[in-house]
């Protein structure tokens, strides 16, 4: 019998209720663990997190939350399995990493495909490490990623396979593929939205695991909304992979939130109408807490701290319904396509 690894333990796929599938207790780039500016105190975030965490399973009934965070973001086992215990949701740990652009330090572009593949696995047999210490507390899910960083948008470079991956990305890509072929577990993706301008990073994610042996009917492809079209994302699904809406509410590389929010409900409806409702997953990719100083205009405060954790209800579904789109369909990319995808 397969089961959904949580930062508790193991638990059973039909316990899981209304899952998100892609969001950050704790959000902190790489360097930020050294900024003066960026110092918090763990237990007032821990009580912050969890009340929020729990008055939206109270509200809206999400009972699991995947923390995406990867490894080198602030990932931070403890905060994820104290937020667990107090807020009696399920949390979800990742083992992963960001693109290069943005994360995988030096020390990870030493490493080979299959140190790669032996870390994944064991942050989710034995559990992640944090700051030198062993946890023991165990991963869920493996995260890749693609693309350039956000400072200055723009497609990436194309990379030593011929597609638009990084040569460190590949081997965190191909170790993925690896350890996601011995375990069964699934695989989250970031892919950039200004590459679906160029090509479909989705596919060049999918053909990439697929190479190692990955099975494209645990892999989630997220960000492919954003500005991908919806042949691109139909594309994605007829892979056999599933992809995430997300951003409801966050007009990440859209000038309103009416705008991207809008552009979100209309691939939903044809995707659904096309028969895809299966393979859709949906998640805000918020920000809990990102313990970082004052904004200022290169690093304001932005929309994935604020979006309120009811948007989806107050906001987005109302938006969904008036096109046909049934609250009965979200729970179906709420509750059942991730019970299907997180099990192992
Ligand atoms: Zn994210």
């Amino acid at each position: 019998m397969s089961h959904v690894r949580t930062v508790l333990g193991d638990v059973d796929p039909a316990s899981l209720g209304r899952t998100l599938v892609h969001e950050h207790l704790l959000y902190s780039y790489t360097g930020a663990e050294v900024d003066h500016r960026c110092a918090f105190d763990l237990a007032e975030a821990t009580e912050r997190i969890s009340r929020e965490v729990a008055d939206s399973a109270r509200d809206y009934g999400f009972k699991t939350i995947v923390d995406l965070t990867p490894a080198e973001v602030g990932r931070h086992p403890q905060l994820m399995a104290d937020v667990a215990k107090r807020s009696r949701v399920n949390i979800i740990g990742t083992t992963g990493f960001f693109p290069q652009h943005l994360g995988l330090p030096h020390w990870w572009r030493l490493q080979s495909i299959d140190e790669f593949k032996d870390f994944f696995i064991r942050d989710i047999t034995e559990g992640m490490v944090y700051s030198g210490t062993k946890t023991g507390i165990k991963a869920g899910i493996i995260k890749i990623a693609t693309g350039m960083d956000s400072v200055n948008p723009r497609p990436a470079p194309i990379g030593p396979s011929g597609k638009r991956i990084g040569e460190y990305e590949e081997r965190a890509i191909r170790g993925a593929g690896r350890a996601q072929k011995a375990l069964g577990c699934c695989i989250n993706t970031h892919t950039d939205p200004m590459d679906y301008t160029v090509g479909n990073p989705g596919l060049d994610q999918i053909d990439m695991l697929e190479e190692e042996g990955a099975d494209p009917s645990k892999v989630i492809i997220g960000h492919a909304f954003i500005s991908g079209s919806t042949e691109q994302i139909r594309a994605i699904c007829d892979r056999g992979a599933s992809v995430e809406v997300d951003h409801m509410g966050i007009p990440w590389r859209h000038g309103s939130v009416e705008e991207l929010d809008a552009k979100l409900a209309q691939h939903m409806c044809r995707l659904a109408d096309g028969g895809y409702l299966d393979r859709m997953t949906i998640s805000y990719d918020r920000w809990f807490f990102n313990p970082r100083g004052a904004s200022t205009d290169l690093n304001p405060q932005l929309a994935n701290e604020k979006v309120p954790m009811g948007y989806l209800y107050t906001d987005f579904l109302p938006r969904l319904e008036r096109l046909g789109f049934r609250a009965a369909d979200l729970d179906r990319m709420l509750i059942d396509n991730p019970r299907r995808l997180l099990a192992f």
